[in-house]
């Protein structure tokens, strides 16, 4: 069998279509979507992903306002800036690219956002609320991006087997709790798998949907995945590779090549899981000035 390919770049695109009719209806009611967004430090790839968010927020219409901060601003400062933008009417999502410079607790920024503004889904409230199976919590974006995923492809999760690979509280966790949610297209039977899981090959194989979030490029073998299987990539791995002009490719989780022999379904890397991300992040931050307005 070779897999059918899960394209994440159509599906991202077409939840952005989306988002902009939602942006441009609020527009219509004098509510202009607005997201703001804090970096600090000079971190490559949080520069790179930064910039990939606001380039998305201009093309669907929503306000973006940036602050761009030294690696040496105090956890006070930072948080000064979020009590502003918490107590901003026009400020409808807030988001803290991560990782922090080491002197700042995470922590303690994540859970001075607003709840209300936490499009990101990180902040203990949201977490809470999600758990206790309130489906109106704002979702952590990646693992909401594979939700939506699998509702594109027509391949619902009820009462099949997903096994989780990776047990992060961005990805891994909150996917668990998203697919055992009591709700149309999760209530899946949930096993989540991690680095002390004993025969992780094993388990992996029992899974009708798979998915691989640890970090490490192409650790899960075409062996691991059971025939007919759904699998979902979520890892982005730089690998060497001096043939390319960048001198790097990136790499999933998973070795593609193998895996698409046995799933019926796969994401590619890139391509797959990354564009969704960014999308659903967009997707909240509508959501949330919908609900500020008291029109969602
Ligand atoms: P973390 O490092 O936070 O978590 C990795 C998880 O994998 C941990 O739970 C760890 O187990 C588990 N793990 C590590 N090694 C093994 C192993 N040998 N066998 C089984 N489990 C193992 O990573 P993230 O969840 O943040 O990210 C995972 C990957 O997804 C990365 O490649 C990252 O770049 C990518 N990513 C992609 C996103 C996207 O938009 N496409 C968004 C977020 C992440 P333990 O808990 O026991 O240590």
């Amino acid at each position: 069998m070779s897999a059918k390919i899960i394209n994440g770049n159509e599906i991202a695109a077409f939840v952005r279509a989306e988002v902009k009719i939602e942006a441009d209806a609020l527009r219509e009611q004098g509510i202009e979507p607005c997201l703001a967004v804090m970096l600090v430090g000079e971190d490559p790839a949080s520069r790179v992903y930064v910039g990939m968010k606001e380039k998305r927020c201009a093309e669907v219409g929503i306000r973006n306002l940036d602050a761009r901060l030294p690696a040496e601003t105090s956890q006070d400062e930072i948080l000064a800036i979020l009590d502003q933008w918490n107590a901003d009417p026009a400020i409808h999502g807030i988001l803290v690219q991560l990782p922090l410079p080491d002197h700042v607790d995470e922590k303690t920024v994540t859970e001075r956002i607003l709840p209300e503004k936490d499009v990101d889904g990180f902040h203990p409230v949201n977490v809470g609320r999600m758990s206790g199976g309130d489906t109106s919590a704002f979702r952590p974006c990646t693992p909401h991006g594979v939700q939506v995923m699998l509702k594109h492809i027509g391949w619902d999760p009820s009462g099949k087997h997903a096994v989780i690979v990776g047990r992060s509280n961005i990805v891994g966790r909150p996917m668990a709790t998203i697919l055992s949610q009591k709700e149309p297209w999760a209530n899946a039977t949930v096993t989540v798998a991690h680095s002390r899981s004993e025969d992780l090959a094993g388990i992996c194989r029992l899974a009708d949907l798979l998915i691989v979030a640890v970090g490490r490029p192409e650790s899960v073998t075409g062996d691991m995945v059971r025939n007919g299987a759904v699998v979902i990539d979520v890892g982005v791995n730089r690998v060497d590779d001096p043939t390319t002009e960048k001198g790097y490719r990136l790499v999933g989780d998973v070795a593609f090549d193998e895996a698409k022999e046995k799933a019926s379904w796969i994401t590619p890397v890139p391509g797959g899981v990354g564009p969704m991300t960014i999308a659903m992040l967009l997707k909240n931050t509508v959501a949330a000035a919908g609900r500020m307005a008291g029109s969602d």
